[in-house]
C-alpha cells in the first residue's frame, strides 16, 4: 500500500472545542489511506495475506459480528488480491450494509448462533473450519495475531519517518493488536495511550503483552490503556459522546464513528479539559478509520467525506 505522507498528518484547527484548545493535536489520517480497506485493518491483515500466498492458499476465513470492520477489510483486500474470503458471523443478523459490501466483494458468509460463535478462539473449532473449507488460512477475530502486530509496526515507521515529534501517541483499542505494534516500534520517550472501546476489559494489558510475545517483539515505548472512556460499552454511546462528536465534526470537518474514533477524540478532549494533559504538548491522535460503520448510527449524517 502506498501512503502519501503529505496528506497523512494534519493538525486540528485552532478553534477551541467546548472551550478546550486542541491545536497541538495532530491527526494521523489512516482513514484516508488504504482504498477500499482504509484505517488500521489493512495493516493488520497484510502479513496474513502474504503468508497465505506463500503457502499457496487462495482462501481465507475469519470471524466477526455483522458490523465488523475487520471482516469488511478482509473482504476488500481479499478481493483485491484475488483471494476467496469466508466470514463466520455471530448472531442472526447478516443483512447489514457492511456484510452487503462484503458479499459484493465476493465474501462467503457463514452465519452461526451466538453460542457457537463463542468458540471462535477454540483451536478445535478453528481446525474443524479449516478442514471444512480446506485449503484455507484461518485468521483470528479482529485480526488479533502475531501477523497482525507485525503489520502494525509499519504505522510506527510512518510516524518516525514523518520526522515529527510527539510526547504521546493516542489510539482507540479493541483487541490491542494495533497498540502492540506501536509499542514495539516507537521510542521509549513516547507514551502510547490506548483508549479502550470496551467496558471493563481488564485483561487487555495482558493481551497486549501476550501478542507482543507471540510476535517475538518486546515493548519499547511506554504505554497504558485508559478504561473509563467506553461511554456505555462496546458500540454503545451516551449523550455526552454523541454531542461531542457532532461538535467535533462541525468544528474540525473530520468524520468520526462512535465505536472507536469518536471515543478517541472524546477521551483526548476530556484529558485536556481536566488538565491531565497539557494543551502545549504535541499529541498524535491516530484516526484508525471505520467510517463505513457510520451507517449503523442514524443520528450521524451519512456524509463520510470529512
Ligand atoms: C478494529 C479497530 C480498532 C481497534 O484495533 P485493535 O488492533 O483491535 O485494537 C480501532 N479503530 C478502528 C476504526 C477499528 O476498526
Amino acid at each position: 500500500m502506498a501512503v502519501k505522507s503529505s496528506t497523512l498528518f494534519s493538525s486540528l484547527r485552532d478553534v477551541p472545542l467546548l472551550t478546550v484548545p486542541m491545536a497541538n493535536v495532530t491527526v494521523m489520517r489512516l482513514d484516508r489511506e488504504g482504498g477500499a480497506a482504509p484505517g488500521n485493518k489493512s495493516f493488520k491483515l497484510r502479513h496474513s495475506l502474504q503468508r497465505a500466498r506463500r503457502q499457496g492458499l487462495r482462501r481465507i476465513l475469519s470471524f466477526g459480528g455483522a458490523w465488523s470492520n475487520h471482516l469488511h477489510a478482509l473482504a476488500a483486500v481479499g478481493a483485491e488480491m484475488g483471494m476467496e474470503t469466508i466470514a463466520v458471523v455471530r448472531g442472526g443478523e447478516v443483512d447489514t450494509p457492511m456484510l452487503q459490501d462484503a458479499r459484493r466483494w465476493g465474501m462467503h458468509i457463514v452465519p452461526v448462533s451466538r453460542t457457537q460463535y463463542r468458540r471462535h478462539s477454540d483451536p478445535e473449532w478453528c481446525e474443524e473450519l479449516a478442514q471444512r473449507f480446506a485449503p484455507c488460512l484461518v485468521i483470528p477475530e479482529g485480526g488479533a495475531s502475531g501477523d497482525g502486530v507485525r503489520g502494525c509496526l509499519e504505522i510506527g515507521r510512518l510516524i518516525r519517518d514523518s520526522g515529527r515529534r510527539f510526547t504521546r501517541v493516542v489510539l482507540p483499542v479493541g483487541t490491542g493488536t494495533t497498540l502492540a505494534g506501536l509499542v514495539a516500534d516507537l521510542e521509549p520517550d513516547i507514551e502510547v495511550v490506548g483508549i479502550s472501546a470496551l467496558c471493563g476489559a481488564r485483561d487487555l494489558e495482558q493481551r497486549v503483552l501476550a501478542s507482543l510475545d507471540e510476535s517475538g517483539l518486546a515493548p519499547r515505548a511506554s504505554w497504558r490503556i485508559l478504561h473509563h472512556y467506553h461511554c456505555g460499552g462496546f458500540a454503545r454511546t451516551n449523550a455526552a459522546l454523541r454531542s461531542f462528536m457532532l461538535a467535533f465534526e462541525d468544528a474540525q470537518a473530520i468524520a468520526l464513528e462512535p465505536v472507536y474514533t469518536g471515543k478517541l477524540f472524546y477521551a483526548i478532549h476530556a484529558q485536556l479539559a481536566t488538565a491531565a494533559w497539557s494543551p502545549d504538548e504535541p499529541i498524535l491522535a491516530i484516526h484508525t478509520g471505520g467510517l463505513q460503520g457510520r451507517r449503523g448510527f442514524p443520528w450521524l449524517s451519512g456524509d463520510q467525506s470529512g
